[in-house]
């Protein structure tokens, strides 16, 4: 198959030699959390721990992002890792010792665990530097939880110069055994949009309903005709999920309100459903509107597109983690998720992978442990070194002979 000796066995011990570092970095980040484009305080924790290391930093102007270039003793290709470094506006109701110390805001969703497993990593790989034949890139990402960091990063032409060639990221998942790595080819996650109707009526008394036009019962009834719709006019093996997530109208028991408002999420796996989801909810909204004589207005926000990991990348992970951990260690994903990222718009662009790194708590089952965006999400940090042994080899080994 090749002949390139596997020297991925060392990464397990070196990346077990950092975990200390791994932890403290990830819970510096944890303890002081924070949202969206801009994430100084993370950014200089990660630039203080990578601090004498010859990786040159490039930044840009829409986040405090930065992708680290480390270049290898010899010419060759560029691989790029990734890791999300924001938090959620949520509070945190953890009980561990470096909780959040900001109020209402949180890690739930791990990014401190991939800011800190990608900094061990870069640190591991420079260690290696003049053995490396290409360039590793570093993607220190803000921005994840719908503020489109990763999208603003390649539009400031963060990845632009060296172009990496493929492209990695690594998530936790307290739902998944802890330590096993997994991805799956083709959609993995899905596209992810905001919906907003306004049903507009005539506001009026409520005993006398039909001296007015009651956009209530019009609401409820295009929240279950959307239901219908998707059951019945999307494929099933093309799936689509809508959730009205909110409905909101009237301020009291005996007036007829103006207006309702009704506020949801779509999630797709392919643009082919995309597009007939937000064509078929506009559709059926409007025309149950009209045949009560109201008004509907939808809009449709536009989220991340689906996260489409190539099918060679994902082999490839696959022998990577495999060869690193043992066959037991990968699990191939049956089903795409409905969650949604922003490391699709880098798959966009470049062919690679997003894998899933269980860290199911000690002592807890995975199918029950809080997931993540819990306020009470908690994880095993001891697979951390896993993930910062994954994150290495797998750069090492994309230098050595590719995709293949
Ligand atoms: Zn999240
Ligand atoms: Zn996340």
């Amino acid at each position: 198959m090749n002949d390139v000796v596997d020297t991925t066995s060392g990464w397990i011990d070196a990346a077990q030699s950092v975990q200390g570092d791994t932890i403290a970095l990830r819970r510096a980040i944890h303890a002081e959390p924070e949202l969206g484009l801009q994430t100084p305080k993370t950014m200089a924790k990660v630039r203080a721990a990578l601090a004498g290391l010859p990786l040159e930093w490039k930044t840009g102007k829409s986040t405090t992002g930065a992708v680290a270039v480390l270049r290898g003793g010899k010419p060759g290709r560029t691989v790029l890792l990734r890791g999300d470094m924001d938090a959620l506006p949520m509070p945190e109701d953890t009980d561990v010792p470096f909780k959040s110390t900001v109020a209402g805001t949180m890690h739930a969703c791990g990014h401190d665990t991939h800011t800190a497993m990608l900094a061990s990593a870069a640190r591991l790989l420079c260690a290696k530097r003049d053995s490396l034949a290409g360039t590793v890139l570093f993607m220190f990402q803000p921005g994840e939880e719908g503020w489109f960091g990763a999208k603003l990063m390649i539009d400031d032409g963060l990845l632009d110069n060296p172009k990496p060639d493929a492209a990695f990221a690594i998530h936790i998942m307290p739902n998944a055994p802890a330590g096993t790595l997994g991805s799956k080819a083709g959609p993995m996650l899905a596209s992810s949009d905001k919906l907003t109707i306004r049903i507009r009526g005539k506001g009026g008394h409520a005993s006398m309903p039909h001296h007015a036009v009651d956009p209530v019962p019009v609401a409820c009834e295009i929240v279950t005709a959307i239901q219908v719709f998707v059951t019945r006019r999307i494929d099933i093996f093309d799936p689509a999920v809508v959730t009205v997530a909110k409905i909101e109208s009237g301020s009291t028991n005996n007036v007829i309100p103006e207006h309702a408002d009704l506020l949801g999420t779509i999630r797709t796996i392919s643009e082919e459903s995309r597009q007939a989801v937000h064509a078929g909810i506009a559709r059926v909204a409007e025309n149950i509107a009209r045949a009560h004589e109201c008004e509907a207005e939808v809009t449709i926000d536009l989220g991340f597109p689906v996260t489409i990991c190539d099918a060679r990348a994902v082999a490839f992970a696959q022998q990577s983690i495999e060869g690193l951990f043992g066959k037991e260690s990968w699990e191939t994903m049956p089903s795409p998720l409905m969650g949604a990222e922003d490391f699709s718009y880098v798959l966009q662009k470049v062919p690679g992978a997003m894998l899933f790194l269980g860290v199911c708590p000690q002592g807890q089952m995975w199918r029950t442990a809080c997931p993540c965006h819990s306020n009470k999400m908690v994880l095993n940090e001891e697979m951390l070194a896993r993930g910062v042994a994954a994150h290495c080899a797998i750069a090492e080994r994309f230098l050595q002979r590719g995709l293949g």
